[in-house]
């Protein structure tokens, strides 16, 4: 593994994610982080042993590291990290052997975009640039444990270098086929987890409605054809999996307002490519309707069965 790592966006995913990184290699690997809030820097550092340097700028972090990760929220995040004329990543005047991974879940134009700008410098240099979203949430960024879904194909001629550090922060990595693909994967997944929980929520609430003890009817679920992660591990009504945030109050988990944003890309997506979707639409208005509900804001996405009309026990 490269001796200077960089680093951009250090907030809930970001900073638990490079602190297994700090753990996990060398000594001698030094680290060079940048996020527009200072705090999060400042804190860092102060852990990092002397091994933690502060930049001021994407550009700063780009000239000190031979790799550089981010984690950013939005689409527009990751272009002007890359792409902004003074301060961005691009604007490093020593990019030669470098690789780039985005682990950012945005859409896949502005990600391309990016690739795109990075191909054109890449006429007179090597320059790589993946995009690698993850999922497992905040839980699964501190216990390594992450799912990476990664921009290239299972004979990119850095797939064992990517694999290698990716299984620092994560337990399972799979290449999905080409630049952009791996952002195609989280945003298919995303909405099926989310159809699912709202499926899951909207069917419970009819046997809880009809009389029926929810328990039951999840242990019918799990042995039958409706079984499913959602249900099993992250239930939407409170009380079923001790462990679900819906059990505590819909505190921790995967935020309702990242559920709305990773949704409509998915959509936008189908809409992009010609897959045709009946609940599309119908699924985007619940979480847009659960985000601007003062019941729901800030919360586990699993949320929408009270938005639903589910009642807390
Ligand atoms: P976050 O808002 O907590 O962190 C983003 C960080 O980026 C913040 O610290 C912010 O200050 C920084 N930032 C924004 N613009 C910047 C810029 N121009 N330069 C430098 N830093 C900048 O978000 P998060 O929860 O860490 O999520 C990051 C990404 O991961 C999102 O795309 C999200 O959808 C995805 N994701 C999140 C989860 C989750 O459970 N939170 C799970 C899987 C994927």
């Amino acid at each position: 593994l490269p001796k200077s790592i960089g680093w951009i966006g250090l907030g809930l995913m970001g900073n638990p994610m490079i602190r297994n990184l700090l753990k996990k290699v060398s000594e001698d690997t030094q680290f060079y982080i940048h996020d527009v809030v200072r705090e999060s820097v400042e804190r860092l550092v102060e852990e990092g042993n002397g091994r933690v340097h502060a930049c001021e700028s994407s550009v700063e972090v780009a000239d000190k590291s031979d790799l550089i990760i981010s984690m950013l929220p939005e689409g527009r995040h990751v272009k002007s990290v890359y792409l902004d004329e003074k301060s961005g990543v691009l604007a490093s005047t020593s990019l030669q052997n470098k690789t780039l991974i985005d682990c950012s879940t945005i859409d896949t134009a502005s990600s391309l975009a990016v690739r795109d700008a990075c191909q054109s410098h890449s006429n007179s240099l090597t320059l790589n640039f993946y995009d690698a979203p993850v999922s497992g949430g905040v839980v699964g960024a501190e216990k390594g444990t992450l799912t990476f879904m990664l921009g290239c194909s299972a004979t990119d001629p850095n797939i064992t270098f990517l694999t290698t550090l990716l299984s620092l922060m994560g337990g399972n990595i799979f290449p999905c086929g080409g630049a952009s693909l791996g952002l195609t994967a989280k945003l298919c997944n995303n909405y099926c987890s989310g159809l699912i929980a709202i499926a899951v929520s909207e069917s419970l609430n009819i046997g809880i409605k009809s009389g029926m003890d929810p328990r039951i009817l999840a242990n019918v679920f799990h042995t039958s054809t409706a079984q499913s992660a959602i249900c099993d591990d992250w239930c939407p009504v409170p009380g079923l999996t001790p462990s679900a945030p819906a059990s505590n109050h819909y505190a921790g988990g995967f935020r309702v307002e990242l559920m709305k944003k990773d949704f409509a890309l998915a959509v936008d997506t189908a809409e992009r490519v010609g897959a045709q979707l009946a609940l599309g639409r119908e699924g985007l208005g619940v979480y847009e309707g659960a985000s601007a509900d003062e019941r729901c804001k800030g919360l586990d996405s699993r949320v929408v069965y009270k938005f639903l009309g589910g009642e807390e026990e």
